[in-house]
């Protein structure tokens, strides 16, 4: 039984007081719901971590950066370390998410090798994955899918420290989604794929998450299909309101 992850990427927004006021409002209301059947995983930008560490620490929420460098430390400047958010008490991590990947040109065995730091460090991952408008209207997006698992997935993956999130580059932040169908389709080969790449049982016990456009009105359509393991949330994720509405739609 895989248990739903409800993931929250702020990007690049959020200030102090803002960032503080939404993510005290979000572990009070995991906090005050009764042994909630879904995990909780927010990411804000670097300069917010530790007051939000802070504010939801013994709420159960979970919480982690959006990125990480490679290595463990030296001469990287205006780079962050696994080691470094562990060291603050980040739970986890997020690569390669296709902004990552657009904006600074990272590369699948870029992706692996963060992964893999992050997983070195005691912290868990989750991976971003995802065609682009232009891969998908060629017919290509299980193949590009599939490329991108073989070659970003860490050698020591454990279904319960790595995270998939299928995120569409075209949907993310346009309002379109895949039909239901696609969404089922990618999810279901990629447990395939993963079955060959880290095994039969790791694949089926890895959750996979669906990313682009996740609303509170498409939430339970997506939500429930049955290789989705719960959702990665960027715009509906820095309001209060909706971002826990999409995760009542897990019950
Ligand atoms: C994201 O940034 O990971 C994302 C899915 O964004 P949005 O929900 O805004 O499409």
């Amino acid at each position: 039984m895989r248990k739903k992850l409800i993931a929250g990427n702020w990007k690049m927004n959020g200030l102090t007081h803002d960032g503080i006021s939404l993510a005290k409002d979000l572990a009070n209301l995991y906090k005050a719901s009764d042994n909630p059947i879904f995990d909780m995983f927010i990411a804000p930008p670097f300069t917010l971590l530790s007051n939000v560490l802070e504010v939801v620490k013994e709420s159960g929420v979970w919480v982690g950066a959006q990125d990480c460098s490679m290595y463990d430390a030296g001469a990287h400047t205006g780079d962050v370390s696994p080691i470094m958010l562990k060291d603050l008490g980040c739970g986890g991590v997020i690569v390669g998410h296709s902004e990552r990947r657009a904006d600074h040109g990272e590369t699948n065995e870029i992706v692996k090798a963060k992964a893999e730091a992050a997983l070195k460090a005691g912290l868990g991952v989750i991976i971003c994955v995802g065609e682009t408008l232009r891969e998908r209207e060629t017919g290509k997006t299980l193949n590009v899918v599939k490329e991108q698992l073989q070659k970003s997935i860490p050698t020591e993956t454990t279904a319960g420290r790595v995270v998939i999130a299928y995120e569409p580059v075209w949907a993310i932040g346009t309002g379109k989604t895949p039909t239901k169908n696609d969404v089922q389709e990618v999810h279901a080969s990629m447990r395939h794929v993963l079955a060959d790449v880290v095994g039969a049982e790791i694949a089926q016990n890895i959750r996979l998450l669906y990313g682009g456009s996740v609303k509170p009105n498409n939430a339970k359509d997506l939500l429930t299909l049955p290789d989705v393991d719960g959702a990665l949330v960027g715009g509906a994720s820095l309001k209060v309101n909706d971002f826990w509405a999409i995760a009542q739609a897990v019950m």
